[in-house]
């Protein structure tokens, strides 16, 4: 047993809790410091063979690994070809330069007007209110995204504020990054703050996985801003696989549609994934169950080192035609491309 001293049952006899330094870092905070960031703890977690191993190293020098404990924990273990696996696993063949992958494939470099703001659409502006993510993602279209010159300094979000409420014409403001629910929820309040004040805005949109790879994230701090804005709010979530969707996440969830957020969920069409009707019939119905609608349904963008996750147009079609006979159509999503220089996401 263990013995207390008198100065603690003091504390206990007034309610006040024994040792709560009032900075701690959230639980969420330290499940993102924790997440493995080395491809060898990768494979001796998951009980993956020597084999593997090269090819995660040499994967790793070109985009870092980083995966969070409570997204492993969804993991099967000693099963590489595992779908949450597949999307945080380093491969050789992400060393393979493949005509038409390129770093930039979206011409993003070009949509700048301040830094850290991305104005493509009519109407809605993505800002880049993270430069970090929780899970770094193999087929992402980011990966070779100049983070470090897109986070932008407390006086770079007043220039973005500006361009915002210079423009009557921008309804929605999108946060994205990077995953944006990454920056502090004191960062998140401030810049939320000011969106609030600027009177065309309609809508706050959260581009986000971090409800999903870490679902400590929907804390009563993120709720608490979440629920002070008088914006209408829309969080689509990335998750591209049912086996992500776990009773945390569903609880997630429940707490954001609590805090009176729309879900919608975007996926990636990946090779080795979710390229098939059942993965895909699976993932509707399981978003579902857990308060969320299927948004987008994307083709990979052709961002170099991720031509391996490929599915051609024609399988794409035959996959979401496959898709209609199985599922209500409230719950298909929409199968879309990104071309640069287009007005909106391009059906298919
Ligand atoms: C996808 C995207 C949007 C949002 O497009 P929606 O079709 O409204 O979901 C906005 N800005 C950029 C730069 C985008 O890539
Ligand atoms: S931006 Fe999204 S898809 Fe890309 S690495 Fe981050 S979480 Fe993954």
């Amino acid at each position: 047993m263990i013995t207390r001293s008198p100065v603690v049952l003091q504390r206990q006899a007034t309610s006040q809790p024994d040792t709560v330094p009032l900075i701690l870092p959230s639980a969420w905070q330290a499940q993102l410091s924790d997440a493995i960031r080395d491809p060898g703890e990768l494979c001796r977690r998951l009980g993956l063979d020597d084999g593997w191993l090269p090819g995660a190293e040499r994967g790793h020098t070109l985009f870092e690994v980083r995966v969070p404990e409570a997204f492993l924990a969804r993991m099967r273990h000693g099963d590489p070809d595992d779908p949450l696996l597949r999307q945080v696993l380093p491969l050789a063949a992400e060393g393979k330069v493949v005509p038409g992958y390129v770093a930039d494939p979206l011409e993003e470099a070009d949509h700048t007007p301040a830094r850290g703001l991305i104005h493509k659409y009519a109407g809605r502006v993505l800002l880049i209110a993270s430069p970090v993510c929780a899970v770094n993602c193999r087929y992402c279209f980011r990966r070779h995204f100049p983070y470090e010159q897109n986070a932008p300094s407390r006086s770079q979000w007043e220039a973005s504020l500006e361009y915002l409420r210079a423009d009557t014409s921008i309804s929605e403001a999108i946060l994205s990054g990077g995953d944006p629910l990454a920056a502090s929820d004191r960062q998140l309040t401030w810049l939320v703050e000011r969106l609030d004040t600027i009177p065309h805005l309609k809508r706050l949109r959260i581009h986000t996985r971090l409800p999903v790879v870490i679902p400590d994230r929907v804390d009563d701090a993120l709720l608490g801003w979440l629920s002070a804005t008088r914006l209408q709010k829309v969080v689509v979530l990335h998750i591209n696989h049912a086996n992500e969707i776990d009773d945390a996440v569903v609880a997630a969830c429940a707490r954001l549609k609590g805090a009176g957020v729309t879900l919608l969920n975007q996926s990636v069409l990946l090779r080795g994934i979710n390229d098939s009707v059942d993965a895909l019939a699976t993932l509707s119905e399981r978003l579902f169950e857990a308060g969320v609608l299927p948004y987008y349904l994307h083709v990979l963008d052709p961002v170099a080192g991720a031509a391996h996750f490929d599915v051609t147009d024609e399988e794409a079609r035959e996959l979401v035609a496959g898709l209609r006979e199985t599922l209500p159509g409230f719950l298909m999503p929409r199968l879309v491309r990104e071309i640069p220089g287009e007005a909106s996401k391009t059906p298919l």
